[in-house]
């Protein structure tokens, strides 16, 4: 184990963050490391559990708890703690294909489960994680190589997000020739155009990126399957197909008004800006004042978001940043408690109320929590040129039904207006879209996804396997790439009989 008195001795130290009074001036990324000596400490606070639920990546009362991974966790912390940043590298490469990407942007469901967070703070494992692959890029051993031998087999990934990636990165070590689809100008899926670049800068993609190119993996941009080349040519020219496009069906808000000029989905706004970040070199004053946005200027404006999840505070943060005058979050859910309650105990994962990022630096610019709870919009408000004006919303009230399913019911008299310039619809996901999986004739279940094999990613049709978030629905990254690496051994297993991924 790491230091066996290390929980007893050190506190928990999370990776420091730039103070939003500074940060909120760029899209920089907004962690900093911790210096080595004390990164030690951090992993000296890992008791090396008998049972490391952190790395157990269970299911309980429905949600995950641990890494869906498997990251030997206890190990790699063992190794940081002894100040051996090379193999601890190698252990966390056994289970992780891109830790640059978790290390900055998961929820670290380890943490949620880890045995000190029970009695005390969870051991800093994210940022230890994050560490470990940044010291591996310095060191130059992150290098893939081109495998020695070829099958001869060809596979085609459809969707270059992280479960694309870890699929292509897994079957082209084993010898498989590996092609990448793409319907954007440039890889990495929601990790290139969905996070913003403060949580995660677009050149740690391009740096994996590279990385999978010079090791054999082609990939084709600007090119939508099923629009500019057809899933039969596809299915023709390669052994097997693996489709990872995503959950990128929108969920809408069906409000009168909705026609209104001045409302978007959260995702192309989000896109938008990134694709600004990086074709303007990373100049954020350029990004700032850029005058050719599909919603136009943010300056002085008043941005509404709708939904008030994780993307809902992506929204935020780049609003703020684009120098909007006032950001509001509507969400339909009442606000969660501060702390666990009796019925959500460890290692469950906690449902508690989160403040992020951007909630944070609205705290700090507007002197108030832009979140209101238990809130809908009924109306959007139109000005006579047919320009957004203001959102109507009301105050819910949950009840349950005799039936024991719960409803959300309006309060009467809590009617209220916002006066809004952009509304950003940050309300979910449906699914995946119908165009790609009407396509390959692939069966699809009640929720959008891609149906496969029980447990497994072979598609109702033999060549076909589907992983991320088109097969899971909306998930997380770690999920993605978890979902990509098994589908990479199921695809093997299918090719040449056996697999040792
Ligand atoms: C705004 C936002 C922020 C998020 N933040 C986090 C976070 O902080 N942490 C976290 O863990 N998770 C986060 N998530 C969730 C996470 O990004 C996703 O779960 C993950 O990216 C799913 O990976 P994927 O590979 O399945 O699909 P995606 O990342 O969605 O990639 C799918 C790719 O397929 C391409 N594609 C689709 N159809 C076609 C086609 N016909 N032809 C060619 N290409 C096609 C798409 O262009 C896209 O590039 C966030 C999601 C959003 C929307
Ligand atoms: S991938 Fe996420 S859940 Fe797994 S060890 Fe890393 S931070 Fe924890």
């Amino acid at each position: 184990m790491g230091k066996p008195t290390g929980f007893m001795e050190y506190d928990r130290h999370e990776t420091d963050l730039i103070q939003p009074s500074e940060r909120i001036k760029n899209f920089d990324e907004f962690h900093r490391s911790l210096p080595v000596a004390e990164r030690q400490k951090q992993a000296a606070r890992c008791m090396s559990c008998g049972v490391p639920f952190c790395q157990a990546g269970v299911m309980i009362s429905g949600m995950a708890s641990g890494c869906p991974l498997h990251n030997l966790v206890p190990e790699t912390n063992e190794l940081v703690y002894q100040g051996n940043f090379k193999e601890a590298y190698r252990r966390l490469s056994k289970t992780h294909s891109f830790p640059e990407f978790t290390g900055r942007v998961c929820p670290a469901l380890c943490e949620a489960a880890c045995t000190c967070g029970h009695i005390a703070e969870a051991v800093t494992t994210k940022d230890n994680e994050k560490d470990i692959i940044e010291y591996a890029f310095e060191h130059g051993l992150v290098d893939e190589g081109e495998p020695k031998v070829r099958t001869g087999k060809k596979v085609a990934v459809i969707g270059s997000g992280p479960s694309g990636l870890a699929c292509a990165q897994l079957l082209n070590r084993r010898g498989h020739s590996v092609t990448v689809f793409e319907r954007s100008d440039r890889p990495g899926g929601l990790l290139r155009y969905g996070i913003p670049n403060m949580k995660l800068d677009k050149r740690v993609v391009d740096r994996r990126i590279d990385i999978m190119k010079k090791s054999g993996i082609e990939f084709k941009c600007n090119t939508n399957v099923g629009t500019d080349i057809s899933a039969k040519e596809l299915e023709d020219a390669f052994d097997r197909v693996i489709l990872c496009c995503g959950a990128s069906k929108p969920r809408d808000i069906n409000a009168p008004g909705r026609d209104a000029d001045g409302i978007m989905f959260a995702v192309p706004f989000l896109k938008e800006v990134s694709k600004k970040v990086m074709d303007l070199g990373y100049d954020y004053a350029k990004v700032k004042t850029s005058k050719d946005f599909s919603f136009g200027s943010l300056s002085g404006k008043r941005v509404v978001v709708i939904g008030g999840g994780d993307t809902g505070n992506d929204c935020v943060g780049t609003a703020i940043r684009l120098g909007a005058a006032g950001v509001t979050q509507i969400e339909m859910m009442p606000k969660a408690p501060e702390e666990r309650t009796a019925s959500n105990p460890w290692p469950e994962w906690p449902k508690v109320l989160k403040t992020d990022y951007g909630q944070e630096e609205a705290i700090y610019l507007f002197g108030k929590d832009p979140r209101i709870f238990s809130t809908t919009v009924t109306e959007f408000v139109k000005d006579d040129a047919g320009k957004l004006a203001a959102v109507k919303t009301v105050q819910l009230e949950r009840k349950t039904g005799k039936d024991g399913r719960f409803s959300f019911e309006p309060v009467k008299g809590t009617e209220d207006e916002l006066p809004a310039d952009l509304v950003l619809i940050a309300a979910g996901f449906l699914g995946s879209e119908e165009y790609v999986t009407s396509a390959f004739d692939v069966k699809v279940n009640a929720r959008g996804n891609v149906d496969t094999e029980t447990e497994g990613y072979q598609t109702s049709k033999e060549k076909i396997f589907a992983a991320g978030d088109m097969h899971r629905g909306q998930s997380l990254v770690v999920w993605a790439i978890a979902e990509g690496r098994a589908a990479a051994a199921a695809v093997d297993v299918s090719l040449v009989g056996y697999t040792n991924i």
